[in-house]
């Protein structure tokens, strides 16, 4: 990122037209820049209040000309989301106005913000901690219950705190193992085990964590279900049902959802994407071998897979085949288009799913009608919860954050081998740094400068 010292604007609001759009200026000229371009009857950049809003309106400071009635949000450093004086302007919402004021913040003087660049700017002036900016961009991702509540006890630093707490243990630890390295009696040196038994306990501490990585995973990127079956069975219309819109293709001719359509939406407050797959199939053409090629790979990378069969029609050879394919994951069988068939056949079906997986739930639903959907939606949800649930009040939601606890988690290994086997306490003492060093990258509080610029890349430009 470019100096620190200049002045930066943005857009801070989306991209489409909405009744409020927001553009943010921080750095030690926003009171300037802003006394340039906005003229309020009760606003003087000089005296302004901190945390007052102020009315009036947004000039071109090159022409003069008059840009939009607004709203002058003033922070006063170091009260402010980045810890240095903040504007932010509120105009109307639509991309032209707001294109044209933040040109105009430009020309008084302040320059285009980089993605991410206010919350590095907050990381730097120690507003918030990395873990805690990382959180930032997962409550503005967040795209269900669940994921929220993980963003928001992140942002608020919960993790954070748990983690300072075990480098302190650590850092204890490494003050006593260095210290028995200066007594040669045996009588009056400092307690080794006592340094022992507190590596042990952050190593509890952090496999708990290490624990809730799987679900950390579903929250950030959903947990994975592929529609899979035959050809017309009815996938697209099911995915419809599941996600409650209509999104993928639904068309009678066999073979036509080509490619593979995706659609996240939150059953039991998680996040799940539902891959609607080509019919798998022995293809014809060249683009439903394609298809197929696609389907079979997204199977493999989901988490759990939902196997389609017609209720209406015989059960094939082509539906044995699509079941084998994926009943190592699969998470329910579902016989879709009950209203086509009598109640009576309906509970003959039922008995009639393939073995071997007798423990694999079998559902009778009409994507048309909705009649079953409910219970299958149920049962989701109870399949994902015992795949990824976690007793743990923290979430591990980040693979940085995983794999710096992991690294931890080694060391704390190594150390622990060195203290059984009696050896040098120096050897354990050099893990122990080792360990506590690692938990630091996860706030940021010793991460190398290349990941920092890493995770702020990853932001939007105006947060
Ligand atoms: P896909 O090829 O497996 O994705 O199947 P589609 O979702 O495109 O559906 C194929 C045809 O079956 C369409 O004409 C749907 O309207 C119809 N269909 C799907 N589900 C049902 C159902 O539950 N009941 C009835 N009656 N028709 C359905």
């Amino acid at each position: 990122m470019t100096s620190i010292r200049d002045t930066i604007a943005a857009i801070a609001t989306g991209p489409a037209p909405g009744a409020i759009g927001i553009v943010r200026l921080s750095g030690p000229d926003a009171l300037r820049v802003a006394g340039t371009l906005f003229r309020g009857s009760r606003f003087d950049p000089r005296t302004a209040k901190s945390h007052r809003i102020y009315h009036g309106v947004i000039h071109d400071p090159r022409t003069g000309e008059a840009l939009d009635e607004a709203l002058l949000l003033l922070f006063r450093r170091p009260r402010s989301y980045t810890g240095e004086d903040v504007v932010e302007f509120s105009c109307h919402g639509g991309p032209y106005v707001l294109s044209s004021v933040l040109s105009a913040t430009i020309a008084a003087g302040a320059r285009h913000a980089e993605p991410g660049e206010f919350t590095y700017r907050a990381f730097l002036n120690g507003r918030m901690d990395l873990a805690q900016a990382e959180a930032v961009a997962d409550l503005i991702q967040a795209r269900s219950a669940g994921a929220l509540r993980a963003a928001l006890r992140q942002r608020d630093g919960c993790l954070s705190a748990r983690i300072a707490s075990l480098r302190t243990t650590l850092l204890g630890a490494h003050a006593t193992l260095e210290a028995s390295l200066e007594y040669d009696a045996e009588d009056d040196a400092p307690d080794t085990d006592a340094a022992a038994a507190a590596l042990r306990s952050v190593m509890a501490d952090i496999e708990a964590l290490l624990r809730t990585v799987k679900l950390g995973r579903v929250l950030r990127s959903g947990y994975r279900i592929a529609i899979v079956g035959r050809p017309n069975v009815g996938k697209s219309t099911l995915l419809n049902a599941l996600a409650g819109r209509d999104r993928a293709i639904v068309a009678s001719t066999p073979g036509t959802t080509r490619d593979i359509v995706e659609e996240t939406v939150s059953l039991g407050g998680l996040p799940v994407t539902l891959i609607d797959t080509a019919g798998l199939r022995r293809p014809r053409g060249e683009v439903e071998q394609v298809g197929i090629e696609r389907a079979l790979d997204a199977t493999a990378r989901a988490d759990a897979v939902l196997v389609v069969f017609d209720a209406a029609r015989r059960w094939t050879q082509a539906d044995r085949r699509v079941f084998e394919a994926a009943s190592d994951r699969c998470a329910a069988i579902v016989w879709n288009k009950s209203d086509l068939v009598p109640p009576s056949l309906v509970e003959r079906l039922a008995s009639r799913y393939p073995s071997p997986t007798r423990s694999t739930p079998v559902f009778l639903v009409s994507a048309v009608t909705g009649t079953g959907i409910p219970a299958l939606e149920e049962a989701l949800v109870h399949h994902i919860s015992r795949d990824s649930d976690s007793p743990d009040v923290d979430v591990v939601v980040h693979e940085r954050h995983a794999e710096a606890l992991d690294l931890a988690k080694r060391a704390l290994l190594s150390a622990l081998d060195h203290l059984e086997a009696a050896e040098e306490p120096v050897l354990a003492a050099d893990d122990v740094r080792e360990a506590a060093d690692a938990l630091a990258t996860v706030v940021g509080a010793t991460t190398n400068e290349d990941i920092v610029r890493e995770v702020f890349r990853r932001f939007c430009v105006g947060k």
